[in-house]
């Protein structure tokens, strides 16, 4: 099964994502992962892209395209894909269709997190992960067991996006809403998305995001 996470800056996705690793051995594809990975490495991709996502704007639709075609080729055929952070405007979603296509794979399902987007900048201004693991945790809302240590890994180092900030987080809601929201109706007319209500407890919403699938 191949699904999108959609839905805006702080909406859940990763979160969402992360327990569908977990519970079905899906495979996430993160640009946004993949983008910071080709930043931390300074590779020319990275040295591209850094000041856009810094100003919280889009990267060109082909450089994002051409890093989930690699990251597709290096799944095996059995493993299911989470597209989480793409497709992001209507040129990346028909490139989608096609890296899928030329792979013999299909979408299965799209599942948009609504959330208010006056949540979104509390969301996303207490976001912080794991710095060795990853795991993602919220100051108010997803906080570890064990103050200070990672329930993961036990690691006691975190990190924060440099982008998570008030003002960023607004050029990204309105990159959202002018670019990324009108693909949504694509998806309604092929009949394959679900809205899932992203202001649900975590947990409520994982549920409902296995209904959705479960579903199929
Ligand atoms: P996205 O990947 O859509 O940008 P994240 O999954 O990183 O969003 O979530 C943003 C922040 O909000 C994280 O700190 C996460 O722990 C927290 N979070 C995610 N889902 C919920 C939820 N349903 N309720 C409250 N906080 C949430
Ligand atoms: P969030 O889920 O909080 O919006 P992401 O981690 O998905 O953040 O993305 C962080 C930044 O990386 C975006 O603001 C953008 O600059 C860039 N980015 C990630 N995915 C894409 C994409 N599909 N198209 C263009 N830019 C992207
Ligand atoms: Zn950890």
């Amino acid at each position: 099964m191949n699904i999108i996470l959609l839905g805006p800056p702080g909406a859940g996705k990763g979160t969402q994502a992360a327990k569908l690793v977990a519970d079905r051995g899906m495979v996430q594809l993160s640009t946004g992962d993949m983008l910071r990975a080709a930043v931390k490495a300074g590779t020319p991709t990275g040295l591209k892209a850094k000041a856009i996502m810094d100003a919280g704007e889009l990267v060109p639709d082909e450089v994002v395209s051409g890093i989930i075609g690699e990251r597709l080729d290096q799944m095996s055929p059995g493993e299911g894909a989470i597209f989480d952070g793409y497709p992001r405007t209507a040129a990346q979603a028909e490139a989608l269709d096609q890296l899928l296509a030329d792979r013999g794979r299909k979408l299965d399902r799209v599942i948009e997190l609504t959330v208010d987007e006056d949540a979104l900048v509390e969301r996303i201004t207490g976001r912080y992960t794991c710095a060795k693991c990853g795991e993602g945790y919220h100051d108010k809302f997803k906080q570890p067991k064990a103050a200070g240590v990672c329930d993961v890994c036990g690691s006691t180092e975190f990190k924060r996006r440099p982008d998570d900030n008030e003002e960023t987080v607004r050029t990204r809601m309105a990159e959202y809403r002018g670019k990324t929201a009108p693909i949504i109706p694509i998806y309604e007319a092929r009949g394959i998305l679900t809205r899932v209500d992203g202001m649900a407890d975590i947990d409520q919403v994982s549920a409902a995001v296995a209904a959705a699938l479960d579903g199929e």
